[in-house]
């Protein structure tokens, strides 16, 4: 296998042959974490659609020998994967309804989503996202000017979002042109990037990107998605520190996972964790109810009390909101406990 160094300087072409370079398959993962003789190895399992994907970036955040570290959880295919549970569907949120159009995901008011990208630089196990049509969703040169058009004829949206998939693999003149058609627009006021790409490879948040993004006319808000303190490394603080000084707002969200951060003590430190990174922990998602990814639930008391002890510890600002997303409401869920 191909080890590319981490500490070359940081242009388009080494986040490229980053993501090229991924670990695409569990037994290579626990190889290269010493773990290939733990029990784990005859846990593995998963799912062709739906494969092994973690950026080198990533993996070298993980502490080798350890079988329950909490970043290997995220990212590892288990044999649990493939077992039918009640109440856990392909499509839990009934984003098909809201799919107006290609690439288009319109549920809540003033804000749509745009499926920028089809796919991701890491393959989440727990994701939502895991049983989306995508292939229904490419988005070319012609569905991105639908798209537009779309935007373009709803007044009532002031923000987009770019979503996906992961918007940040577009490569930076692709995401150029299209923030620019949206910046277009002249109802819409701000663009958000709802992105994974730079906590698994770093190196995406190049000083192209920094430039294109502080220069837009639109207020760019980044939400990154960190579950856990140890995903937050120096190259990725550092990056996050540039982007501040630009003027873009940055938050987080997070998904509560059981066997990776159903711990208040790790959920306090990564609010602290990521307000030392220059990032507001905005949402704390209860986990979407995926088929697949039932061993990442963790039960309705045990949330509450953990919920409970992190109010008690943080201040209000670093508090995420609990939240869930319920099929056909307006706004997301949040939960009072
Ligand atoms: C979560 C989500 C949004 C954004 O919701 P906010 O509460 O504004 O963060 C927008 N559109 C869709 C389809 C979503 O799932
Ligand atoms: S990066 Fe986000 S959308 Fe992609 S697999 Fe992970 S959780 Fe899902």
């Amino acid at each position: 296998m191909q080890v590319i160094p981490l500490n070359q300087a940081v242009d388009e072409q080494d986040w490229q042959a980053l993501l090229a370079g991924a670990v695409r398959s569990s037994q290579q993962l626990l190889r290269l974490l010493q773990l290939e003789h733990s029990p784990l190895a005859q846990q593995l399992g998963g799912d062709a659609d739906f494969p092994v994907l973690v950026p080198m970036p990533f993996v070298a955040l993980m502490q080798s020998g350890n079988p329950q570290d909490p970043l290997l959880r995220q990212v590892l295919a288990l044999h649990d994967e493939g077992r039918q549970m009640p109440g856990y569907v392909t499509d839990p949120l009934a984003e098909k309804e809201a799919n107006v159009r290609p690439g288009v995901v319109h549920k809540y008011h003033g804000r749509v989503l745009l499926i920028a990208a089809g796919g991701c630089a890491v393959n989440c196990r727990y994701c939502f996202r895991r049983h989306f049509p995508y292939a229904d969703n490419r988005v070319g040169r012609k569905q991105w000017q639908q798209a537009l058009d779309y935007v373009a004829g709803e007044r009532s949206i002031t923000e987009v979002i770019l979503s996906g998939g992961d918007p940040l693999l577009l490569d930076d003149s692709a995401l150029a042109q299209l923030c620019q058609q949206i910046a277009d627009i002249d109802h819409v006021r701000r663009l958000r990037i709802h992105t994974r790409v730079p906590v698994v490879i770093p190196q995406r948040l190049t000083a192209a990107l920094q430039e294109m993004l502080a220069g837009s006319r639109l207020q760019t808000t980044l939400v990154l998605h960190i579950n856990h303190p140890n995903e937050i490394s120096s190259e990725l603080v550092q990056g996050l520190h540039a982007l501040r000084r630009q003027g873009i707002t940055l938050l987080n969200q997070s998904v509560l996972l059981a066997g990776v951060n159903d711990d208040a003590q790790v959920l306090c430190e990564l609010s602290e964790a990521l307000f030392a990174a220059g990032l507001l922990p905005y949402y704390l998602h209860q986990l979407d109810r995926v088929q697949g990814a039932h061993h990442f639930c963790v039960p309705h008391e045990r949330m509450a009390a953990l919920y409970r002890q992190m109010k008690v510890q943080l201040p209000g600002y670093l508090l995420p909101r609990l939240v869930c997303e319920e099929p056909g409401q307006p706004h997301k869920t949040v939960l009072q406990v």
